[in-house]
C-alpha cells in the first residue's frame, strides 16, 4: 500500500496527526494486526532501530544500542475491537471484519490503540535523534492487549532472547481524562480479570407443561440474584472485588422451556486470595443453584480469558513522576486515580523480565466539560457523562493528546536510560 504514514527523521507533528488518523481509520481486532505492525516496522527500521517482527504472531520489537547503560522497554499496544464506530468523526472507521466466532462485526480502534501506537513511534523518533542518552532501547508494538494474551505470547516467542532483558517497562494507556493530565496509581494499579462461561442444564419441553419440564431460566434467573451476595457478603468491608453476569442466554421460543441456559461472568479483583475466594463462591453457588432446581447434570463452568494484576512499581513511579511532571506542568498535573478496575496484560511484559514496571494514564478527552474540575473526585464525576475507552463514540482529542504522549514516553525513558 503506497498511502501507509511511516515515521522517519523528518517527520513532524502533522505527521504524526496524520499517522493518527490513518492508524483510527484503519483499525484491526486482535493478532490481525498486520497492517498497524508493518507500519510499526517499517517506521522503526526508518529510524535506525534493528527491528524483529512477527513476535507471538504480529507483535515488533525495535532495538536502538548507545554502548553502556541500562535497558529500557517501551511498549504500545496495537489492537482494537469489535465495535462500530459511532463517533461521528471525519476519521471515523468503516472497517469490518470477521471475529474468532465466525461472526462479520465492526472494527473500531475503541480503546486508543492506535493513540498508543502514534506516541510510541513519536518517542523513537525523538530519542532516535537525541545524543543525550546511553545504553539499550526497545521500543515494543504489541498485539493482542485485548485478549489479555499478546504480552505472554510474545515473551513465549523469545522476545527478550532476541532483545535484551529490560530493565525497566514503561507504557501509557489513553483514557477519558481532560487532555493535559496525566494520572498514576502506584502498586495495583490495574484488577485481575476472570471471565467465566457458566451452561446451566435444565430438561425442556412444552411451555404448557412445566411440571413435565426442569426450567433451566428460572434456575439461571436464582443464579444470577444469588451471585449478587459474594461481593456483598463474602468478600471483607475493606477489599474490593466486581462480579458482573455480563450475557444470560436461554430460550427460541415463548411456548418452549429449553434444555440450557448460558452466561457469562466477569470478575475483577486486586488481591489473590479474594480472586479464590471469589471464584470458588461463584463454582459453589452454580452448583447449589443447580441442584436445588433439580438439574439432570451439574453445570459446566468454563474460564476462557484471565487478565493478570498490573503492579506498578512503587520505587519505580517515584523515580519516573517528576519526569512525567515536568511534561504537564508540574506535579499537581499528574494525579493519582487509585485501582483502576480495567486490566491490562503490560505487567507481564515486567514479570517476565523480573523488572519494575511503570504504567500511566494518558488524558485524552477534550477538557471542555471538565470546566472547573480540580480533584480526582470531580473529574471522575465528569468522566462518567462523556464517551469512554470500548465504547462507539469514544473518540480522543488528537492534541495535545499525541504532544504529551510522545513527551511523557521520552521524559520517562531518559529518566531511566543511562
Ligand atoms: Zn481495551
Ligand atoms: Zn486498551
Amino acid at each position: 500500500m503506497t498511502d501507509d504514514v511511516i515515521i522517519t527523521a523528518d517527520a513532524t507533528a502533522d505527521t504524526l496527526a496524520d499517522l493518527y488518523r490513518d492508524l483510527h481509520a484503519h483499525p484491526e481486532l486482535s493478532y490481525a494486526e498486520l497492517r498497524t505492525a508493518r507500519i510499526v516496522t517499517e517506521s522503526l527500521a526508518a529510524l535506525g532501530f534493528e527491528v524483529h517482527s512477527g513476535l507471538g504472531g504480529t507483535g515488533v520489537a525495535g532495538v536502538l544500542r548507545r554502548g553502556d547503560g541500562p535497558t529500557v522497554l517501551v511498549r504500545a499496544d496495537m489492537d482494537a475491537l469489535p465495535v462500530t464506530e459511532a463517533a461521528g468523526l471525519p476519521y471515523a472507521s468503516t472497517a469490518r471484519a470477521t471475529d474468532p466466532d465466525g461472526n462479520e462485526v465492526g472494527v473500531m480502534h475503541a480503546c486508543g490503540h492506535d493513540v498508543h501506537v502514534t506516541c510510541l513511534l513519536g518517542a523513537a523518533q525523538e530519542l532516535a535523534s537525541d545524543e543525550g542518552w546511553s545504553g539499550t532501547l526497545i521500543m515494543l508494538g504489541q498485539p493482542a492487549e485485548e485478549l489479555g494474551s499478546g504480552a505472554n505470547a510474545m515473551v513465549a516467542d523469545g522476545l527478550y532472547e532476541k532483545v535484551g532483558t529490560p530493565d525497566v517497562v514503561l507504557g501509557q494507556h489513553v483514557g477519558p481524562l481532560p487532555a493535559g493530565l496525566l494520572a498514576l496509581h502506584p502498586g495495583a494499579a490495574y484488577a485481575t480479570s476472570d471471565s467465566l462461561k457458566i451452561t446451566l442444564y435444565g430438561r425442556g419441553g412444552h411451555g404448557s407443561r412445566p411440571e413435565a419440564c426442569i426450567d433451566p431460566v428460572v434456575m439461571a434467573a436464582a443464579v444470577v440474584l444469588r451471585l449478587q451476595t459474594v461481593v456483598s457478603r463474602e468478600v471483607a468491608g475493606g477489599e474490593t472485588a466486581v462480579v458482573t453476569v455480563g450475557t444470560l442466554h436461554a430460550g427460541t421460543k415463548v411456548n418452549i422451556i429449553p434444555d440450557t441456559a448460558e452466561l457469562q461472568v466477569n470478575v475483577r479483583t486486586y488481591d489473590d486470595r479474594v480472586r479464590t475466594r471469589v471464584l470458588d463462591a461463584i463454582a459453589r453457588i452454580v452448583k447449589a443453584e443447580a441442584a436445588a432446581s433439580g438439574a439432570p447434570r451439574e453445570p459446566t463452568v468454563e474460564h476462557p480469558d484471565h487478565f493478570p494484576l498490573l503492579f506498578n512499581d512503587p520505587d519505580g513511579c517515584a523515580r519516573t513522576i517528576p519526569a512525567l511532571a515536568s511534561v504537564v506542568g508540574g506535579p499537581r498535573r499528574v494525579i493519582d486515580p487509585g485501582p483502576v478496575t480495567g486490566s491490562e496484560d503490560v505487567g507481564e511484559l515486567a514479570k517476565a523480565a523480573g523488572a519494575p514496571c511503570v504504567y500511566w494514564i494518558l488524558g485524552g478527552a477534550d477538557p471542555t466539560p471538565f470546566g472547573g474540575a480540580t480533584t480526582p473526585e470531580e473529574m471522575l464525576a465528569v468522566m462518567g457523562t462523556i464517551p469512554s475507552n470500548h465504547s462507539p463514540g469514544y473518540a480522543p482529542v488528537i492534541e495535545p493528546t499525541l504532544s504529551i504522549g510522545v513527551a511523557a514516553l521520552v521524559a520517562a525513558a531518559k529518566e531511566w536510560l543511562g
